[in-house]
């Protein structure tokens, strides 16, 4: 069985992905400092798969505790990078925690990879790198616009050390995969989105506020240049975004060298009202909700041309959104009891 390395597996997207890895037939070890996650998604995937990842509890930012869990699992063929602070008004508020975390995290992993010859790794980037894109939908060749914060800052710089780490390293292959809005869970409700405190994003929103723990959605803005006069988002399946971690790490196992970019999105571009909309008809539930002012640093619209992860990993996001609401839904019902 193949071994592959996933640090910030505990969370979000790198529980889908631990399931979707194990089901393909790999071996799993988790890396993460659960930071913003907890051992719970662990048992969930168990309960999934069958199977417990292997836990390593350990900070990414901690070179010389990597480099011990890198040496017990030198015979890793890849390694996913999810670990990483990803609230962008904190980025903001605390911008060396940021970079000190999501930079020195990436570096710390890049020099063990190195050290212990695993040549394969898959980078967590964002749409966030394309910041306000003049011509949608954005294509992998569309000009990357200055980042809007911190923490979209460490995605255009980490996919630049990665570049050059792989330019003075040919031995070394990667895969930046900018994904657009993850939303939804796995179908069993088992796992899903956790977030701390009061969600910024607005998925989770949405379901904290039809299960009443949120009293209001407030919707930012109404005035934009689109068609309903919301922002509009491409919001893909958690699922179909862990099923391309695995169709990426398979490509670069088939003997892809060097630096590959794949946009993971669904091609389509919702507005946040018709996300509402959506999620209310689908499940049933009712969200109350208020339009207030715009937010700050809010792209008006953006959505994905992912044709290329087609076309070179044969890969698309197929799965309904009206199924993803339904799991989104599940996993809130199920985080209540
Ligand atoms: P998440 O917070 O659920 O998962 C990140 C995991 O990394 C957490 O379990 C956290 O405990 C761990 N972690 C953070 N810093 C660490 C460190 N120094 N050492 C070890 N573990 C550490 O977030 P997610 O939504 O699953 O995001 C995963 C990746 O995808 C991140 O890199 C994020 O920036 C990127 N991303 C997420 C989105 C999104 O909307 N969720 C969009 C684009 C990109
Ligand atoms: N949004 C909203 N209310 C919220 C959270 C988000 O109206 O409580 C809107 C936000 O303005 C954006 C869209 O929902 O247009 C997606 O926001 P999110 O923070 O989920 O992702 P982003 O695209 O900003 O990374």
């Amino acid at each position: 069985m193949q071994k592959i390395i996933i640090t910030g597996g505990a969370g979000y997207i790198g529980s889908h992905t631990a399931v979707a890895l194990q089901e393909s037939g790999f071996d799993v070890v988790v890396i993460d400092n659960l930071s913003n996650s907890s051992v719970a998604s662990l048992d969930g995937v168990a309960s999934i798969t069958g199977t417990r990842p292997c836990f390593e509890c350990v900070d990414c930012t901690n070179i010389e505790a990597l480099r011990s869990v890198f040496n017990r699992h030198s015979d890793a063929v890849g390694v996913i990078h999810f670990a990483a602070l990803k609230a962008v008004g904190e980025s903001v508020q605390q911008p060396l925690l940021y970079y000190r975390n999501n930079l020195d995290g990436l570096i710390n992993v890049l020099t063990c990879m190195l050290e212990f010859q695993i040549p394969n790794i898959v980078f967590s980037s964002s749409a966030t790198v394309y910041g306000v894109p003049s011509v949608l939908p954005v294509t992998e060749e569309t000009p990357l616009q200055p980042a809007t914060s911190p923490y979209g800052q460490t995605k255009v710089i980490g996919e630049n050390i990665i570049r050059d780490t792989v330019l003075a390293n040919p031995v070394l292959g990667a895969t930046l995969l900018r994904y657009f809005n993850p939303i939804g869970a796995h179908p069993s409700g088992l796992i899903g989105e956790h977030p701390n405190g009061i969600p910024n994003n607005l998925m989770p929103y949405i379901t904290q506020t039809a299960a009443g723990i949120r009293p209001m959605l407030r919707i930012f803005g109404d005035d934009y240049d689109t068609p309903d006069g919301f922002c509009v988002r491409d919001y893909i399946d958690v699922n179909d975004l862990a099923a391309a971690h695995v169709a990426a790490l398979q490509y670069m196992l088939k003997g892809a060298t060097g630096i590959s970019t794949f946009n993971l999105g669904t091609g389509r571009g919702y507005s946040v009202m018709e996300l509402v909309n959506a999620f209310q008809e689908s499940t049933g539930a009712d969200v109350p909700y208020q339009i207030v002012a715009r937010r700050a640093g809010d792209v008006p619209a953006i959505w994905a041309d992912a044709s290329l992860a087609g076309r070179v990993l044969n890969w698309r996001a197929d799965t309904p959104l009206s199924e993803t609401l339904k799991s989104a839904w599940r996993w809130q019902q199920n985080c209540k009891k």
